[in-house]
């Protein structure tokens, strides 16, 4: 498209008093020799929009600079179809944090306007992705239990095909083999209707069942998955455009637990998931000879909350032993039934439960390591009551149940062959790349779920405690592979009521992930971006950064090494772009040379003017807006900041230190989420990608004979915004005290 650029100067919210905009248009029209440059009083109202809609429609302006707040807020007003748009915040970043009227905060708005000019230069119009394949709006539930069936159902009633794989022989999962559930508000049990719930599942025609069955092979991305799936020795081909994976959990292995918890050395110490098997007939007796029971110890936590088996709580246990109990005095009013907890946690209504039990004359001991003690046919626990503060013996028990907890099954996966290991060592070794962050093996573990055929292996990773959650912050039900969705006790322990919530919950996020691939759209985070990475492949290495890198394993390979771009998968955060060290890769409207050409075009003014200047590449998703937040309360910070966001910290580029560095830039900071365990990237590991590039910055340093303090790594969420200010003055104090750059003027 040939481009006819127009600028926009909002004087509204104090800008027109704290600039001087006059000057502000001549550096576009004299400098930049823009053919359009307007002020405006209130660019976003209706008459702001309509002004610019005017040129648009009458001056053939199709390349729109808007000079204003931030782009993070009226974006709907300023979005204009078919017109590549680039907003400039001298509002937020500019007159809201900076002195008014003053020569240097002129000096940061004329430059961040020389920036956009630089960057509209480079920018194109994105076009939708639409992959040759005709895009599949069917859905691929893998597991038919409770979260299984509700997905499939949700899916359905909301006009999608399904197919549902569940590996046993029947639906139902776990939850099929519970006799009874207790209702809330509690009223006591009722028997588990789950045959309903199969029957419907069964007879939805736009629901295709394949029990026994299995997913042998996925490959593809979203809207054009292509699932093998394998049952009874024969395969079927279907076309998916998103997948569900609820495939459950397992029980925790009781042998594992310590042993004065007493599991093996007696038949009738069980696990509360064992309780729940064998209470056929909705009768309960003792494990070793099939007698009534009338002395029973639950014992809560059983390796759990622990770090030595689950760290965490599986949330359900306390009101399942609260049922069972219930169960048994229901069965036998004068049993004698003590639970043993840590702390009771029930939850919303579930507390009724609690008070019924109190009700029935249950026992409740606090006690956080209660002792078994078994020998023949003498069973009995022994539990330090934290509450009288003396010890009590519970004794002729006929039973005690152990509450074990959940653990998703994408922890029990075979690890990699030893063959797959020794071919992945050599590739590495042939490679020769001492420096390339692989994925660890461990990551790569097959649990034998999707089966994908992915660079980065063939499973959903297993992150923390084995869940494959992708970020427990901002995206429930994200996982690191684009359109597959977690859902259920494989995503984090829950109950009924959630497992079906959740089933809703991911089923949503599969639908929006067909309908935007279907636009040729990302989605989240960002959620409608149209852009893409492309690849000039004639200058392509085949170092295999970018497949290494790529957050979300959207680039498979050949046998050549050739990356095989995946776009369907692509989140568009760029970290590929920023991996490359050929420079090959780029979206339309954002690229290694459209970022060079804008800190390029910051005016470095000579070394005796004494105004260093500082570049903050500043990821967009927290960074950027913790920048805008410091602006919104009017914080006030170095006037020798200019900022550029970034998609994610993980696409810069270090050719960018470097054109900084000889440009005469003093000092480079990056401003980044927090990486480790508990990232907060929104990217995963962009952050901590560019984190670990940077540390390889020395070298350049050391070629210009610079400083290493000139170039620094922050960490920074949205609610460090009151620290930023703080943060960016002392890394200015730190630049003043180097020295000017003396690349200066070159
Ligand atoms: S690194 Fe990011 S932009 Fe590049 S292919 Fe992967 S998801 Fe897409
Ligand atoms: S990082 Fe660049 S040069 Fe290396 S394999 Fe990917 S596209 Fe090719």
């Amino acid at each position: 498209m040939e481009k006819k650029t127009a600028v926009y100067i909002c004087t509204g919210c104090g800008i027109g008093d704290a600039l001087d905009t006059e000057q502000l248009s001549k550096v576009a029209t004299d400098e930049g020799s823009v053919p359009i440059c307007r002020n405006h009083n209130y660019l976003c109202s209706q008459e702001g929009v309509e002004f610019i809609k005017n040129d648009i429609d009458n001056e053939g302006a199709n390349t729109l600079i808007i000079a204003a707040c931030s782009h993070r807020v009226m974006y709907d007003a300023f979005n204009f179809e078919n017109c590549i748009v680039d907003r400039v915040n001298i509002r937020e970043q500019v007159v809201w944090c900076q002195k008014p009227g003053d020569e240097d905060t002129q000096m940061m708005a004329e430059d961040y306007l020389r920036m956009a000019m630089a960057k509209v230069d480079n920018m194109e119009l994105p076009e939708p992705y639409k992959p040759e394949e005709e895009i599949s709006r069917d859905i691929l539930v893998v597991g038919g239990g409770l979260t299984g069936m509700t997905s499939a159902l949700d899916a359905a009633k909301a006009g999608h095909s399904v197919v549902l794989v569940e590996k046993e022989s029947q639906l139902g999962g776990f939850q099929g083999r519970v006799q009874k559930v207790a209702t809330f508000p509690y009223k006591g049990t009722e028997d588990n209707d789950l045959e309903a719930l199969i029957q419907e599942v069964t007879q939805n025609e736009k629901i295709k069942v394949y029990t026994g069955a299995k997913v042998d092979k996925t490959v593809g991305g979203p809207g054009v998955f292509e699932a093998t799936i394998s049952q009874n020795g024969t395969t079927a081909e279907h076309r998916i455009g998103a997948i569900v994976l609820a495939a459950g959990w397992q029980p925790y292995d009781p042998k594992k637990l310590d042993e004065k918890l007493g599991f093996g050395a007696s038949p009738n110490v069980i696990t509360n998931v064992m309780f729940e098997e064998s209470f056929n007939g909705g009768e309960i007796s003792r494990p070793s000879d099939g007698k009534d029971v009338t002395n029973v110890a639950f014992l809560q936590c059983a390796g759990q909350r622990d770090p030595d088996h689950l760290p965490y709580c599986s949330s359900v246990c306390c009101v399942t032993a609260l049922k069972q109990a219930l169960q048994i005095k229901a069965q036998n009013q004068d049993a004698n039934v003590f639970v043993v907890y840590k702390e009771m946690r029930t939850p919303g209504q579930s507390e009724d439960l609690y008070r019924k039990a109190q009700e029935e004359g249950i026992t409740f001991i606090r006690c956080q390591s209660p002792e078994v003690k078994a020998s023949g046919e003498s069973l009995a626990v022994e539990a330090e009551d934290e509450l009288l503060g003396e010890a009590v013996i519970m004794e002729d028990l006929d039973m005690v149940v152990l509450a074990t907890g959940m653990v998703p099954v994408t922890a029990f996966g075979m690890d990699i062959t030893q063959e797959e290991k020794e071919k992945k060592e050599e590739d590495e070794a042939k490679k020769g790349e001492e420096d390339l962050d692989d994925i660890p093996l461990d990551v790569i573990r097959r649990s034998d779920l999707l089966n994908l055929e992915y660079r980065q292996g063939p499973e959903l990773p297993a992150l923390r405690y084995d869940f494959p959650d992708s970020h427990f912050i901002c995206f429930p039900y994200e996982s690191r592979r684009t359109g597959i969705y977690p859902a259920g006790c494989v995503r984090r322990p829950m109950g009924i009521a959630t497992a079906q919530e959740d089933a809703a919950g991911a089923v949503m996020k599969a639908i929006q992930c067909i309908e935007l691939t279907s636009q040729g759209a990302a989605v989240h985070p960002r959620v409608g971006d149209m852009s893409f990475p492309e690849f000039a492949m004639q200058r392509c290495t085949q170092c295999k950064r970018c497949t290494v890198e790529c957050p979300f394993g959207a680039i498979n390979e050949d046998e050549e090494a050739n990356p095989l771009p995946q776009i369907t998968r692509c989140r568009r955060c760029g970290v590929c772009m920023g991996a490359c060290p050929e420079r090959i890769i780029s979206f339309k409207n954002y690229s290694v040379q459209m970022i060079g050409a804008m800190i390029k075009a910051i005016n470095v003014p000579e070394e005796d003017e004494e105004k260093p200047r500082i570049l903050v590449l500043a990821c967009e998703n927290d960074a950027y807006a913790a920048l805008d937040m410091a602006g919104i309360n009017r914080m006030k910070y170095n006037a020798w900041i200019r900022v550029i966001p970034l998609r994610c910290l993980g696409s810069m580029n270090l050719v960018w230190i470097a054109d900084s560095l000889s440009k005469g830039i003093d000092g480079i900071i990056l401003l980044g989420c927090k990486h480790g365990d508990d990232y907060q990237c929104h990217f995963i590991k962009g952050s901590e990608l560019a984190d670990i590039r940077l540390s390889k910055v020395s070298e350049t340093l050391n070629r210009l004979a610079l400083e290493s303090e000139r170039v620094r790594f922050e960490t920074v969420s949205i609610i460090d915004y009151d620290r930023l200010p703080a943060v960016l003055d002392e890394f200015a104090e730190t630049i003043d005290e180097v020295g000017p750059n003396p690349f200066k003027g070159w």
